[in-house]
């Protein structure tokens, strides 16, 4: 805050708070909202009623409880004193934004993920261990896949997805996020919606799912991992695509070591892509980084300069789409660490082929 000229940050729903907080607010028309001064304690509004679910945390805030007839908006800017500047979440209703705006004018806002997204980047220790214990849940979940465990011929893609969540609460996550089920020439639509389509022999069925993960202070951690196999003996010219794939996820995993900036990252997994022929079914970033959020710094996309840090967490993962035909995606979850990037999910990275 000091850095930045920020005199104020104003958290409500989304993940910054929780991540400073350990409590979640309520996506409510009542608002929550830990105000945060740069030279004063922190304190937690919230309404009455939910008062019981925070976990109370004197050495971090103090907590501060409105009834049915305040006005909490106002205790908010009391609270904030005069400030020049106010960064507040990314997330917040623009309904508290338009009424605080009123009561401090001439103050500037801006986002506070300025403030906490470089912060949220680089994990420590405890997130690492957490993010790892998602990772194992969700490979535990792949090998079942890939072990054949998960009917899928004669089921339908949603069928398939709703398994697939089933197993990773069964593993131990908290809050299944997405299970992505795309078969046949659906896996040529990256964000495939499973649907009533019935899979069938001989076709790819590509799989990406996550979740959330518990950790011990409350805050939950996320899982997100990529893996295609084929129910049949797969045409030459899909393994070939396939072969292409994995060559460029696992260089892209091995280029992502501390100091290389994200945009090279991206760049040898596109290189590779398009020099086996398929450069232009390339069509997304090669990742996004993870933690309380499926999405979030640092992006492994061209155009992002920022070198990787040790604790910087993310996915890599390319992906190519023959649209109407079929389509592939591989996926892991990947640490920048001072002795080389770590890789968190393990599970088989080749093409599996399975019985259905
Ligand atoms: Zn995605
Ligand atoms: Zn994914
Ligand atoms: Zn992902």
């Amino acid at each position: 805050m000091v850095d930045l000229g920020v005199d104020v940050v104003l958290l409500s729903v989304g993940p910054d708070l929780p991540y400073l907080t350990g409590y979640e607010a309520m996506p409510l028309e009542r608002l929550t909202m830990l105000v945060v001064p740069r030279d004063d304690e922190a304190t937690l509004v919230v309404p009455r009623l939910e008062a019981p679910r925070v976990i109370e945390r004197p050495d971090v805030f103090a907590l501060e409880p409105w009834d049915e007839t305040d006005d909490p908006v106002g205790l908010v800017a009391q609270l904030a004193g005069r400030p020049a500047v106010v960064a507040i979440g990314d997330r917040t209703w623009a309904r508290f934004l338009v009424d605080l705006t009123a009561l401090l004018p001439g103050t500037t806002f801006r986002k506070a993920s300025e403030v906490l997204g470089p912060l949220r980047a680089v994990k420590d220790p405890a997130e690492i261990a957490a993010l790892r214990r998602a990772a194992a849940a969700a490979d535990r979940v792949a090998a079942q896949l890939q072990a054949g465990d998960i009917g899928l011929v004669g089921r339908t893609e949603a069928e398939v997805s709703a398994d697939i969540g089933r197993r990773l609460r069964a593993e131990g996550h908290h809050r299944v996020n997405f299970a992505i089920v795309a078969s046949g020439p659906n896996a040529a639509s990256p964000h495939h919606d499973p649907g009533d389509r019935v899979i069938g022999a001989g076709e790819v069925v590509l799989c990406d799912f996550g979740g959330t993960m518990l950790s011990g202070d409350g805050v939950g951690y996320c899982s997100d991992i990529t893996r295609c196999v084929y129910t049949g003996e797969p045409p030459s010219e899909f393994r070939d695509l396939y072969g292409v794939l994995h060559a460029a996820q696992a260089a892209a995993v091995d280029a992502a070591t501390v100091d290389t900036p994200c945009e090279d990252v991206d760049g040898v997994a596109r290189r590779i892509i398009t020099e086996g022929g398929y450069g232009a079914h390339f069509i997304h970033r090669t990742g996004h980084g993870i933690g309380i959020e499926e999405h979030e710094d640092p992006y492994i996309v061209g155009g992002n300069c920022q070198p990787l840090a040790p604790g910087h967490a993310f996915s890599v993962e390319p992906g190519i789409y023959l649209a109407g035909r079929f389509g592939a995606r591989l996926e892991d979850i990947v640490v920048a660490t001072a002795a080389g990037p770590e890789a968190l999910n393990t599970v088989d990275h080749d093409l599996v082929v399975v019985d259905g």
